[in-house]
């Protein structure tokens, strides 16, 4: 009896998070997120409009997606009256 073997070797590949964010300012997915654990600092960039924050409260632990929490609260905050 021929037994037909089907071999699916098609491996997902491991999602990655992309390291682009929306931008609160301009809209467009263009902000970039350097990290910079060793000075615990990490610099939030747009490319499309050119904001830019430092954000200092970084550690070890820190994640990009953590950078980009606190830069949202940082641009709020300091819109608020
Ligand atoms: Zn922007």
């Amino acid at each position: 009896m021929g037994r037909r073997r089907r071999q699916k070797t098609r491996r997902r590949p491991p999602k990655r998070i992309p390291d682009v964010y929306s931008c609160p300012d301009c809209g467009n997915t263009a902000i970039k997120i350097d990290l910079y654990r060793d000075n615990e600092m990490a610099i939030v960039k747009c490319g499309s409009c050119g904001l830019e924050m430092t954000i200092t409260d970084v550690n070890a632990l820190t994640e990009p997606v953590d950078i980009y929490g606190s830069f949202i609260d940082r641009y709020y905050g300091e819109r608020k009256p």
